[in-house]
């Protein structure tokens, strides 16, 4: 247990233990009498980062005096932090279920078995006490935050957007971000079951939040291409690479099938140059996303690409070891790009700028840390081997 745990543990058994004293009283009863022994003991555990001891103190406390709530607390905390979850449910079902227990202690015993089902992925339980919480009282805006990730979980975009708006309806400001996803999940969920006009609805509710969200952009862009109207399509592909360079690789495929609808498959690498344009930036997105695909047949990408190569440093050593300093040629351009392919295809090669979670394969929901647009794609000399689990 690291000492901000153990401080945090620490200080929420001293609340639990003051407001029980002050509730007592409220109550019209004498205060009794202080902590005992044990109960001390085992805060003092905890502050000495022992809390295996700090248990059994707690323990020896709940023997001693089984009606001590803080105790209870502080133990069934514990438990949940050391894993315990079972333990932690039986302490806290025990207070939920006591009779004796002031309203405004049920209800932070009914917030802690919450986050007991929340840790033991028990989310159908966690989600009916949660939603008592948020009908009001002193858990309502934490157990609406909580509803919000149990329903990210499942998928149930209808229902989060509920809860945000419950939040913002208690002065908690609109997550637009996180609202235009859910409203993008609706769209693309509409355009699957061919319910267009309510895929461009969700879109344009999606579009009414952030400045610029380039996801909307590619869904339309689908069901453009899902409605026959590849013009359209290639209008709406062309903004995002140069709003969002980082979406390149989502851009590629939707691009190929608009050129397919077309009839202009062979143009595929003109049109990327052509997105590409000036800007380095793009032009090293599109790039990458090429490699990636591999599509990187035609003289017009060859450019894009020895741009590409001789920007990055990494691969930019190679080149000088293979070419010295001629500029490469075509073939070496294209073996160099079958090279990256392969050796990208073992790696991660997205990674999350919040918590640092890998991934092979593109996510706009991190499913490390659950945030939004955080993953980003990793250049060949950035892709720092086997895929990793998120920071804990
Ligand atoms: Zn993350």
């Amino acid at each position: 247990m690291k000492w901000g745990e153990a401080a945090l543990i620490l200080s929420g058994a001293i609340v639990g233990w003051y407001a029980t004293r002050r509730a007592r009283i409220d109550m019209g009863g004498a205060p009794k009498k202080g902590p005992s022994s044990d109960y001390l003991a085992g805060l003092n555990f905890l502050v000495n980062e022992q809390p295996d001891r700090a248990v059994e103190a707690f323990l020896r406390a709940v023997a001693i005096e089984p009606d001590t709530v803080e105790t209870q607390f502080a133990l069934g905390a514990l438990f949940r932090r050391r894993g315990e979850v079972d333990r932690a449910i039986r302490v806290h079902q025990n207070l939920v279920e006591r009779g004796d227990l002031a309203p405004a202690f049920r209800e932070q015993a009914a917030y802690a078995l919450a986050q007991d089902y929340l840790k033991a992925g028990l989310y159908d339980r966690a989600e009916k006490l949660l939603a008592d919480l948020a009908k009001g009282g002193a858990y309502r805006l934490p157990a609406l935050k909580d509803l919000v990730l149990i329903y990210e979980l499942e998928r149930e975009w209808a229902r989060a957007i509920e809860m945000h708006e419950e939040l913002a309806r208690s002065g908690k400001p609109d997550q637009v971000i996180a609202l235009a996803h859910y409203r993008c999940e609706l769209a693309d969920a509409d355009r699957r079951a061919r319910n267009f006009e309510g895929a461009k609805a969700q879109l344009k509710l999606a579009r009414s939040g952030p400045r610029q969200f380039p996801r909307a952009a590619l869904i339309r862009a689908d069901v453009a291409l899902d409605e026959n109207d590849a013009a359209l399509a290639l209008t709406l592909l062309r903004r995002v690479p140069v709003e969002s360079p980082q979406l390149a690789s989502e851009v590629l495929p939707r691009l190929v099938r608009a050129l397919k609808a077309q009839g202009r498959e062979a143009a595929l690498p003109e049109v990327l140059a052509e997105f590409a344009g000036d800007g380095t930036e793009v032009a090293d997105a599109i790039a990458h996303a090429a490699i990636l695909a591999g599509s990187t047949e035609s003289p017009a990408l060859l450019d894009v690409l020895r741009g590409y190569y001789a920007r990055n440093p990494a691969i930019a050593e190679i080149v000088r070891a293979l070419s010295g300093d001629r500029v490469p040629d075509d073939a070496a351009v294209r073996a160099l790009a079958q090279a990256l392919r392969r050796q990208s295809q073992s790696v991660a090669r997205y990674r999350c700028s919040d918590c640092g979670f890998s991934a092979g394969a593109f996510f706009w929901q991190c499913p490390g840390c659950k945030s939004w647009d955080m993953l980003k794609p990793l250049g060949p000399g950035e892709q720092g081997g086997a895929l990793a689990p998120p920071r804990q």
